[in-house]
């Protein structure tokens, strides 16, 4: 179960197919993997030893590709972070990692240097940067050679990945050979790939969504399109040009693509297979995928950087919103949501009842504990399984829908409310562009239900939403919206998903017509 076999049947199997392409530079898999040597090898020269954690700092390029294999032929541990942290964050990570080398490029520069580096690092730089110990051309241009390969064993660190933290400080995921190449073959039963796809490398690499999508892709021989800084007209562009055939993203940027201006000027018919994961998709979307992309394979994917998979719907145009049933590898559970953490595995509640979903994680696609936290590893596995934090119900056919966070649900008047089924109602509205709903703090009520709008139309006034809650079946009255704010955008996290608790404490731009800018 270890990544470089597989990866070296890929390269002896089709040598000549195009494996990575980056603008003007197209590599086939012989090309790619030659580089590949190279870098091993100057790695390793330059002292970098199996087990070692290598940060990286850097955009999906197609060297952040090669590093990638690199790292995993000399039995290093890749250990990617958002490359727009602040010195803060990052000195955190490379001190938490205790980062035998840290890999930048312009746009982490400033925070690699500036960072206090407490085991001092070699520094690799890609590009024109300053400060570097030595180069990325270096490594390709001056390699020695040879490489001396190690034994890896199936339960060897290849990768660890820090959560994101829209839950609090980043976490590492130690994910080892076999974590990684389950997941790898899960991801491909799951979402129906076949040999040589092709598909869209945007999802960041620093994320467990991208890491799915190169290892995939590689392994059946496709064609890995890198897109460093996602653009929705420029990935429409490279789906008609490189005849993408699947794509792995998160909601947000499907909504990006769908409503950009020149959709309709494209010619995605190449475009087969479309998987989400790392939120929900709400119906208006859903909707909107099914009918201007036309896919004949369309996924939800439930799952984390800490197991992968959870759940899988295999066809969302059956059954949209749905989650499915556990993957490939997967059992889960739902128990008694317990916001203080009390709650057991063995606290299952009755079929159609909501409740914190749990992973069992004895699948190999799952890690065994965080990376130097043992307070959070105890607090998130429990006798065996993982707390997902996650709100959910089985249907009668026993397919989950994810409603939420634990943390996320409102309380008003004692009545739960999910923020899930209200913006559902609301992005239906001809007039929103996207909204997100949160719970505030009310005297009367406990809570009231918030929702920020991003308008469409600027015409759009607040008696009109209201009216529109008030007329939607789906909607109790007692979970209408009592506060409605119009904002210039939802706040995100560098992959897309809301990050509520920027609304809660005011970090939001509020909206102002095009008519009012000066
Ligand atoms: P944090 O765990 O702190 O939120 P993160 O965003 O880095 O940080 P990930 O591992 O990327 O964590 O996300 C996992 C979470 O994303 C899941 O627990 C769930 O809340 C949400 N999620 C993932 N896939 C889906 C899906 N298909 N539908 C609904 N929610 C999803």
């Amino acid at each position: 179960m270890n990544l470089v076999t597989l990866f070296e049947f890929a390269v002896d199997r089709y040598p000549n197919r195009l494996a990575v392409v980056e603008g003007d530079r197209r590599y086939t898999y012989r090309q790619f993997h030659n580089e590949v040597e190279k870098v091993a090898a100057s790695l390793q020269k330059i002292g970098i030893k199996q087990h070692d954690r290598v940060m990286i700092l850097l955009k999906n390029r197609l060297e952040n590709t090669v590093i990638y294999w690199a790292l995993q032929k000399i039995g290093a541990v890749y250990t990617p972070i958002n490359f727009r942290l602040s010195v803060k964050e990052v000195e955190y990570c490379v001190n938490d990692a205790e980062a035998a080398a840290v890999i930048y490029e312009s746009v982490s520069q400033e925070s690699v240097l500036k960072a206090n580096l407490q085991q001092k690092p070699i520094l690799i730089g890609l590009g024109e940067v300053e400060g570097a110990d030595i180069y990325y051309n270096e490594l390709v241009e001056r390699s020695p050679g040879s490489l001396e390969k190690p034994t890896i064993d199936d339960n060897d660190v290849a990768l660890m990945l820090y959560t994101s933290g829209t839950t609090g400080k980043p976490k590492g995921v130690p994910r080892t050979h076999k974590n990684e190449y389950s997941a790898a073959l899960a991801h491909i039963i799951q979402n129906q790939y076949q040999d040589g796809e092709s598909t869209l490398g945007t999802m960041p690499l620093y994320h467990t969504m991208g890491m799915r999508s190169l290892l995939s892709i590689m392994f059946l021989n496709g064609k890995y399109v890198v897109l460093p800084d996602f653009d929705a007209k420029e990935a429409l562009e490279l789906i008609e040009r490189e005849e993408i055939t699947c794509l792995y993203l998160v909601p947000t940027l499907y909504h990006d693509m769908l409503n950009h201006a020149e959709f309709p000027n494209y010619d995605l018919s190449k475009l087969k297979k479309i998987g989400y994961a790392g939120a929900s998709m709400t119906t208006a979307l859903t909707e909107k995928c099914i009918e201007m992309l036309k896919p004949e394979v369309f996924v939800n994917h439930y799952g984390s950087t800490e197991i992968y998979t959870f759940t899988i719907n295999p066809n969302v145009m059956e059954k949209p919103g749905c989650a499915g049933k556990p993957g490939f590898h997967q059992n889960i559970r739902i128990v008694k949501a317990d916001p203080d953490g009390h709650a057991t595995p063995e606290d299952v509640v009755e079929k159609g009842e909501l409740g914190e979903i749990i992973a069992n994680i004895e699948s190999p696609e799952s890690f065994k504990g965080y990376w130097n936290r043992p307070d959070a590893t105890k607090k998130a596995i429990r006798d065996g399984w993982y707390f997902t934090g996650d709100l959910g119900k089985l249907d009668e056919d026993g397919d989950l829908y994810v409603v939420g966070r634990v943390d996320d649900m409102i309380i008003s008047g004692g009545e739960n409310i999910h923020p899930l089924e209200v913006e559902d109602v609301l992005a239906k509205h001809p007039k929103v562009h996207e909204v997100a709903v949160i719970g505030e703090e009310d005297d009367r009520w406990g809570q009231i239900v918030s929702a920020y709008v991003v308008p469409k139309d600027p015409s759009l006034t607040i008696q009109e939403l209201d009216d529109y809650c008030k007329n939607n079946t789906k909607l109790s009255n007692f979970k209408r919206p009592r506060k409605y704010v119009f904002i210039q955008e939802v706040p995100k996290s560098p992959v897309g998903k809301i990050l509520r608790r920027k609304l809660k404490t005011g970090e939001f731009e509020l909206y102002i017509n095009e008519s009012e800018k000066i």
